[in-house]
């Protein structure tokens, strides 16, 4: 039997992206924000609904170079539930992470202990929009607002997402998107930071390439994040099928939680249905042990059995990486960390079979 991954990066057709190399071949332009960067800033600028983004080599250099931009020295209150990118760039810009913990219903940050861990060395909320769930976008503004921090959301699971009627790029100071190929979207590698205020884009712009003003003058210690024009046509391919594409998940992912709502013991994602449009990139489930019968790694290990991989996304929390091992954060997450020995996250991708999904939601109810 075929092996099923948790996901499978989604290619445009093959005739779509050749035309595109063909001009490339013509020109012999093939990165330095070359037209297809422009083009593909251009056309994500609409979709977003946004006019302050910039296109970059990955969705990480987006996120630590928008915090570089931001010129922020002291602690930054965010998630452990996350990827390892979201905590690194923190730490690689000199910051303190602080650490927050998260909601049980939907595994982003939970804004009701967020004001407890501030002090005057405070500068920024880091939160991340897991899974493409929104985070409490309203509690967590006006909590920046009164203190006076910035907030940053690390949007790498949220592409093309709407939250109450309004595109994701539009929350917070500042945004990050990666076009992974793993991602909902993707340039192959790639990613996009949003930022609001125009001084501030201008800096990421820099220093996204070498902190180069001009021939002579070399203003910041900027590095190299530029997209190139492969990853620039592969973003204009794949942003015209993104919408027929994110349809067809929506049908594996509607499946999976009518089924999997009514197994005793397993917990899923709960979420604003009307006011929230996901790109359905993620199906994570939650086992409950006690209730359920057996605990997550033993469920892995039946899957696997079947060739299915599913994965432990997010385990270990960032928090608890050996490379930190010699780092005392501050944050109690007691939620974060039982979560991340319950949470299994399934196989769901644009070309996963339905059948597929059938299969795996028979050996989760047992049968
Ligand atoms: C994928 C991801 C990133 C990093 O994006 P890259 O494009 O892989 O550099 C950051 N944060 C989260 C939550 C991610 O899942």
């Amino acid at each position: 039997m075929e092996e099923i991954y948790v996901t499978k990066p989604v290619l445009p057709p093959m005739e779509e992206y050749v035309e595109y190399l063909k001009d490339i071949w013509e020109t012999h332009n093939l990165t330095n924000v070359g037209k297809y960067t422009k083009q593909l800033m251009r056309e994500l600028m609409a979709f977003m609904d946004t006019n302050h983004c910039l296109p970059m080599v990955n969705g990480h250099m987006a996120l630590e170079m928008t915090l570089q931009a931001m010129e922020m020295q002291g602690e930054v209150i965010t998630t452990p539930f996350t990827f390892a990118s979201t905590t690194h760039a923190i730490i690689r810009n000199g910051l303190t992470p602080v650490f927050c913990d998260i909601k049980e219903s939907d595994c982003t940050i939970d804004p009701d202990k967020i004001e407890s861990l501030i002090t005057d060395k405070t500068v920024a909320i880091v939160p991340v929009h897991v899974y493409g769930m929104p985070c409490d976008v309203e509690k967590i503004e006006a909590i920046a607002k009164k203190h006076n921090l910035k907030v940053i959301y690390d949007a790498a699971h949220a592409f093309g997402e709407k939250f109450y009627g309004k595109s994701v790029a539009k929350y917070g100071d500042a945004c990050m998107f990666s076009f992974h190929a793993t991602k909902a979207f993707n340039t192959i590698e790639g990613g996009l930071a949003i930022v609001h205020n125009t001084p501030t884009l201008t800096k990421v712009y820099q220093l996204h390439n070498f902190g180069i003003m001009d021939e002579e003058n070399v203003e910041f210690v900027g590095a190299n994040a530029k997209m190139n024009e492969f990853q620039a046509i592969m973003g204009l391919c794949n942003l015209k099928h993104f919408e027929e594409n994110r349809l067809k998940r929506k049908k594996l992912f509607d499946y999976y939680r009518e089924r999997l709502s009514k197994v005793k013991g397993i917990k899923l994602l709960e979420y604003d249905e009307e006011n929230v449009e996901l790109n359905y990139t993620y199906c994570p489930i939650f086992v409950d042990k006690d209730e359920y019968g057996m605990d997550r790694d033993v469920l892995n290990q039946l899957l696997l059995e079947q060739h299915i991989h599913a994965r432990k996304y997010f385990y270990p929390i960032t928090s608890q990486f050996n490379c930190y091992k010699e780092m005392n954060f501050r944050g109690d997450t007691p939620i974060a960390e039982r979560l991340s020995k319950e949470v299994l996250t399934l196989p769901l991708y644009t070309d996963l079979e339905m059948d597929t999904v059938k299969l795996i939601c028979d050996i989760i109810e047992g049968r």
